[in-house]
């Protein structure tokens, strides 16, 4: 049997993730006031349906029901009547598991609980059908449960039908409807129904999740390969018993080269590769990783969604102009695999997109930079649009102005010695030009890039800016204006190599704020 039928929860103290639910029930249950329609709406595979037939099995179980109903229990020492039946608060209202009601809800053969799709149900009729066999009683348990997962797929008179019935339920009788698609489901119909949504566990859940079934099934499974499993189940219960399940299937241990080459994923390392290839512009090396992944049988699906994945952790990081190109870009070849007529070509087309808007031959295209975008307050330093850059700005020892105009140059040495001759006028200017680059100087405009919105607004202040227009223009021998952008891909490659800390810190100060 598959695993993600034997580790199927069978308590609600099973149900991992869904803590709001689980107490509401439970205290439900306790209280004795469960209501007779609920609606379990959220993702596939978290556990919708095994909360609902938790629920048939909870209100329909001899232990819970005899416990809470007649008595049975702890009787108080100063009563010395032996007839007298206790209301006793139930402290535990699990389902037993033990008794017959409960095994039969399990094997899903007990009479009295119902479930039905309706997706292949759609119609009045099954209503109708429906509607007519909750007029009887239950045969064996206290109460008829009716599920109805994939509501929303009834159609219009069948709806109608069902309306009726949650209008007027038989007290014998529940209803416990599931939904991939809540906003499908009509507003009469939530009316009538507590609705509880269901949501996405952690990664962090899952991956302990499959590390207590490897446990149980005496197989090893270290932590990173765990969490590997994790991150691919898109926070679903389901698939990642199902993908542990797979790679687990006739060995006694999973590491992460058998996840690989069961599921057909590239390496993080390859991944890793992939985005630094990206990064430097090297689109043979970016092409190279994708090939490897093919000739080995890869899918380019899902080496789209492990790179999707990578990008989206980058976009956590400071510098977050690559990564939303990125992500945008791969979301785009996703959406093309169906039609390509090559597996190969998005992916293909997505390297060639990327290194194309940064690979510029070895002289600087400083007149293709795009002009920024006014900036908003708030969206500098987060959301970057890429724009075209020069080949690695900062590593050459770039003439800045190398157009065919008399205008003198000022090379990045020249910027320097401007610092230097700025440090004694204003050491906080100087400093804050440390960190910035200078990007163009020509027909008497000069543009830096700094990485914050902090800075810009310091350096192009009403007080510093005509300081530094003063100092080109000194050392450039002719007048300039200067404007100031907001670009980290300029600086963070140099700071990260020559200021760690005080990038780290730079981090830490900007995202506290
Ligand atoms: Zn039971």
């Amino acid at each position: 049997m598959a695993l993600y039928h034997t580790h199927r929860p069978q308590q609600f103290s099973d149900l991992i993730g869904q803590d709001h639910i689980r107490t509401t029930l439970l205290n439900a249950l306790t209280s004795g006031t469960v209501g007779h329609a609920y609606l379990f709406s959220g993702p596939p595979g978290l556990g919708k349906t095994t909360t609902a037939r938790l629920l048939a099995k909870a209100v329909n179980c001899k232990e819970v029901v005899g416990s809470r109903y007649t008595g049975v229990g702890t009787k108080k020492d100063s009563d010395t009547s032996p007839n007298t039946k206790y209301l006793i608060p139930n402290t535990d209202s699990e389902p037993c598991n033990t008794c017959p009601t409960c095994i039969a809800i399990t094997k899903g053969n007990a009479l009295d609980v119902l479930e039905i799709d309706a997706a292949s149900n759609r119609g009045i009729d099954e209503i109708r059908e429906l509607r007519e066999h909750i007029k009887f009683p239950p045969s064996v348990c206290a109460k008829k449960v009716i599920i109805i997962d994939e509501v929303h797929m009834l159609t219009k008179e069948a709806f109608n039908a069902l309306l009726k019935t949650l209008e007027e339920p038989p007290m014998h009788c529940m209803f416990i409807l599931a939904t991939t698609e809540p906003h499908k489901v009509p507003a009469t119909i939530l009316s009538r129904v507590q609705q509880f949504n269901f949501i996405r566990a952690t990664e962090a859940m899952l991956a302990d999740h499959i590390m207590a079934i490897a446990k149980t099934e005496k197989k090893k499974i270290d932590a990173d390969s765990a969490a590997l499993l994790a991150s691919l189940a898109e926070g679903s219960f389901r698939d990642a018993v199902m993908l542990f399940d797979q790679v687990s299937s006739g060995v006694q241990s999973v590491d992460s080269d058998r996840i690989r080459a069961v599921i057909g994923l590239s390496s993080i390392t390859e991944i890793q590769r992939f985005f630094g290839a990206l990064e430097k512009c090297n689109r043979t090396d970016a092409l190279a990783v994708v090939d490897d992944f093919f000739e080995s049988g890869g899918d380019p699906g899902v080496f789209i969604a492990q790179a999707l994945g990578e990008a989206r952790k980058r976009l956590r990081l400071v510098d977050t102009s690559h990564a939303v190109a990125w992500i945008n870009g791969l979301i785009h070849s996703l959406g093309q695999l169906k039609s390509s007529p090559s597996p190969r070509l998005p992916l293909e087309l997505f390297i060639a997109e990327q290194t194309a808007t940064h690979q510029a031959d070895d002289t600087p295209q400083i007149d293709t930079i795009t002009p920024p975008a006014p900036e908003t307050a708030h969206a500098d330093h987060t959301v970057n649009t890429p724009r075209v850059v020069m080949k690695d700005p900062v590593d050459k020892k770039i003439p800045i102005a190398i157009q065919s105009t008399p205008t003198p140059q000022l090379s990045d040495e020249s910027w320097h010695t401007l610092i230097r001759s700025l440090r004694d006028k204003n050491a906080s200017l100087a400093a804050l030009l440390e960190g910035s680059h200078i990007v163009s100087a020509i027909d008497g405009k000069a543009t830096i890039a700094v990485s914050f919105a902090f800075h810009k607004n310091k350096i192009a202040s009403k007080t510093n800016l005509p300081l530094v227009e003063a100092a080109i223009t000194q050392i450039a021998g002719s007048p300039y204006i200067v404007e100031c952008i907001i670009d980290p891909s300029y600086v963070k490659k140099r700071e990260s190599q020559e200021y760690p800390d005080l990038v780290d810190e730079a981090v830490a100060i900007f995202e506290g704020a």
